[in-house]
């Protein structure tokens, strides 16, 4: 799944959002699991992110902090 996952989405999809051009090493699940075999083993529960956005911003959200990024514009996203 993991290697599936990073050849459909090579790039970090928060980094993307932002208009950076990271590759992604992580596969996160974009609703924790939890346990779940349901949501661990869908493939649309996944998402490509690059490591420092998986330990920073997707843990910071998985804390049930809210996260303000910014485009390049600085809008907030
Ligand atoms: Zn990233």
């Amino acid at each position: 799944m993991r290697i599936r996952q990073l050849t459909i989405e090579p790039l970090c999809r928060f980094c993307i959002e932002v208009e950076d051009v990271t590759a992604a090493t992580v596969v996160d699940h974009r609703r924790a699991h939890k346990g779940s075999e349901d949501l661990f083993f869908d493939p649309d529960n996944l998402q490509s992110l690059c490591a420092p956005c998986h330990d920073r911003i997707k843990r910071e959200m998985e804390r049930g902090k809210y996260v303000i990024r910014f485009d390049t514009s600085g809008w907030p996203i």
